[in-house]
């Protein structure tokens, strides 16, 4: 039933309860969240501060611990969306005039450039062409070449649809006494990580993605080894709401009042995180890998290309290109407005050029690929 709301003396609006049309996500994320995790999500409110939720809270750490692969003790969810926890580990390892070295293979590594520079860093960058990956001789010779107190990698650029391979990568750094920091938005879940193993020093995820939850409770996580240089700072952390010692408080055993969590996302992301354990995390790689060969096979079929290499490519997020003389961005839009499927556009240099598909979560399955094949063949 649509009702008049008068907003103020001058402005009347025509509202109906909320209506929205059901889309299957097939862009870079969200992704569709699992139908048990919206569920959970609807569930009515405890205090931030109830023995009950803090249980859940408690659960969301060790579930999270498990789909990293880490024992930090120091793994929690940030309230806010995957750039806020990209921000957490920034705030908590970099003191102004530190040498941050970022690996920039896309526009997630210019992310990581911005917000490094803003918390004082002697930001330092090594590139290579948008789809391409580091090899670890490329990296040691940044790594002779700069000796920064942190490297940045992002694991999985949304952008490119490559995988960084980070194995080995922190032999490397412990040679200069180099911090570890590593972008999983686009792989937790969906792509084999093992944080402890490949000696990550720092981490950050997003719910909304591999998870299958809604997006705005976002995984981090930071080793003893951060955690004691953390300790060792000479000044505060500049960003109180992102202070990892300050969230500790909160998350950890005295359990004091930081914010008030937002619960309801609290309640999906264990919910997402449960549902992903009861099916283990390496069934779930595994499926991932699975329905992404189904999708290149069925893409190349139609006669459609993939930008990255076999290779380096990540089974979360495909990169489709664009064939000669297509309107990408209008094909895009028919397949939204005229079939309910969100796919990407390309980003950056990659504008025009590719779209960007994703296959994460609860959506990576058989159907999606079925899908999205048979409306880009009416479309294109
Ligand atoms: N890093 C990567 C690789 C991403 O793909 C994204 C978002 O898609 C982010 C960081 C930022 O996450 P959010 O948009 O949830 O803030």
């Amino acid at each position: 039933m649509t009702q008049t709301v008068s907003i103020n003396n001058r402005q009347r609006l025509q509202l109906s309860a909320l209506n929205l049309p059901k889309r299957l996500l097939l862009g870079p994320g969200p992704s569709n969240a699992h139908p048990d995790v919206l569920a959970a999500m609807s569930t009515a409110p405890l205090g931030h501060l109830d023995p009950d939720f803090l249980k859940v809270m408690d659960e969301i750490q060790a579930l999270l611990r498990y789909v990293w692969q880490t024992e930090n003790p120091t793994t929690i969810a940030i309230s806010g969306t995957g750039s806020a926890a990209m921000e957490a580990t920034i705030a908590n390892s970099v003191q102004p005039g530190d040498v941050v070295l970022v690996g920039v293979t896309g526009y997630f590594g210019n992310r990581l450039v911005d917000m490094a520079g803003r918390y004082g860093a002697d930001v330092k960058t090594i590139s290579k062409p948008w789809g391409q990956v580091f090899s670890l001789d490329e990296l040691k010779t940044a790594l002779e070449t700069h000796r920064p107190a942190i490297l940045a990698l992002v694991h999985a650029e949304t952008s490119t649809g490559a995988r960084q391979p980070l194995e080995g990568v922190s032999a490397l750094c412990q040679e200069f006494g180099t911090l570890l920091l590593i972008d999983t938005v686009t792989s937790l879940g969906g792509v084999p990580i093992h944080l402890d193993e490949w000696g990550v020093d720092l981490a950050y995820s997003c719910s909304q993605k591999g998870l299958g939850c809604s997006p705005g409770a976002s995984p981090f996580t930071m080793s003893p080894r951060a955690w004691d240089r953390l300790q060792q700072r000479s000044g505060k952390v500049p960003n109180w709401y992102l202070d990892s010692t300050l969230l500790m408080k909160y998350w950890g055993q005295e359990r004091v009042y930081h914010h008030t969590a937002p619960v309801n996302l609290y309640y999906g992301l264990r919910e997402a995180l449960r549902i992903l354990a009861d099916e283990g995390v390496e069934n779930s790689w595994a499926r991932h890998q699975k329905n992404a060969e189904y999708l290149w096979e069925q893409l190349e079929a139609i006669g459609l290309k993939m930008h990255v290499d076999r290779a380096n490519r990540l089974p979360t997020l495909t990169t489709v290109c664009v064939p000669e003389g297509v309107d990408a961005k209008a094909i895009s839009g028919k397949l939204l407005q005229e079939h309910n499927i969100e796919v990407g556009n390309g980003l950056g240099e990659l504008a025009g050029k590719v779209w960007r598909v994703g296959l994460m979560g609860y959506n990576s399955k058989p159907e999606s690929v079925d899908r999205l094949v048979a409306a880009l063949k009416q479309v294109l």
